[in-house]
């Protein structure tokens, strides 16, 4: 999508080692490293890339569209609307919808305005936090069994804020859809995940999430679902597309191969505090 606001025209990816060089004498390609296996970051589907981007062939916005498919087939509950946790939950919770028959409402809504620098929040109601960035839509919630879908849980957080906020605005039930698996390992390939001690899926089991997500009912995308979202038919444990360590702690390049992982770590994914 970078490319697209620029008017160029989609020839090909660039291929994983690839080196593509363009100067006065068009285009050179070089392949200086020696052939790996192929791992491309599964999270970039779920989380990272924008819904208009189109990676490895796939457009982001009908694979998270599928993801809330495969939850909806997996883990259907008796509910009245699909809400999202905007703006990266809305595509799996339009995909739930459409599985589902249940209509789908904005049943949060963003504020767009926050941030900006012409209306930074004053210091005294930074500490509102989530409450600033989104707002529950009363007249969509009000005595509805509601199911929230996000994109994933991390430290969870947020979702303890947003399933209050659900609450408070009169949800009979509140069930959450994660279009992720659980997060239980840290990814030491340059996306800042927290520690695994930080990690809500790895301290935790299902019951114990959603006891502490104060929800009706929790459920996460499958593995296989997952990968079936993505155009497999299922996780290949013998020989996985992508790299999905931070799901199945399967790391495709042992820690020990890397100097100082911690410290490699960007500030990529952060929830709210
Ligand atoms: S560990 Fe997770 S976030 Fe890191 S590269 Fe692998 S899939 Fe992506």
């Amino acid at each position: 999508m970078a490319l697209d606001i620029l008017g160029a025209s989609f020839v090909r990816e660039v291929e994983p080692g690839e080196l593509v060089m363009v100067g006065e004498d068009g285009l050179k390609s070089i392949k200086p490293f020696n052939k790996a296996q192929r791992r491309l970051c599964i999270f970039e589907h779920v989380y990272f890339s924008r819904p208009d981007s189109v990676m490895d062939g796939l457009g982001i916005y009908e694979v998270r569209k599928h993801i809330g498919k495969e939850l909806a087939r997996e883990s259907q509950v008796p509910a009245d609307v699909i809400v999202p946790v905007p703006d990266s939950g809305v595509p799996a919770a339009m995909g739930y919808a459409q599985q589902s028959g249940l209509p789908f409402e904005l049943g949060i809504i963003r504020n767009h305005y926050v941030g900006r620098t012409f209306i930074e929040p004053a210091d005294h109601i930074r500490h509102l936090g989530v409450r600033l960035k989104h707002n529950a839509n009363r007249a969509t919630i009000e005595g509805k069994r509601v199911i929230l879908v996000d994109d994933s849980i991390v430290r969870g957080t947020t979702s303890v804020k947003i399933v209050a906020m659900v609450r408070a605005a009169g949800a009979r039930e509140v069930h959450m859809r994660i279009a992720a698996p659980p997060t239980t390992h840290s990814c030491y390939y340059g996306v800042d995940t927290p520690e695994r001690d930080k990690l809500l899926a790895a301290r935790m089991d299902l019951a114990g999430m959603a006891r502490f997500i104060g929800v009706d009912s929790l459920a996460f995308v499958s593995i296989d679902g997952l990968y079936r979202a993505v155009g497999e038919a299922r996780r290949d444990a013998a020989d996985p597309r992508f790299c999905d360590a931070c799901f199945t702690g399967d790391y495709p390049i042992t820690l020990d191969d890397l100097e100082d992982p911690e410290e490699r770590q960007l500030s990529l994914l952060r929830e709210s505090a």
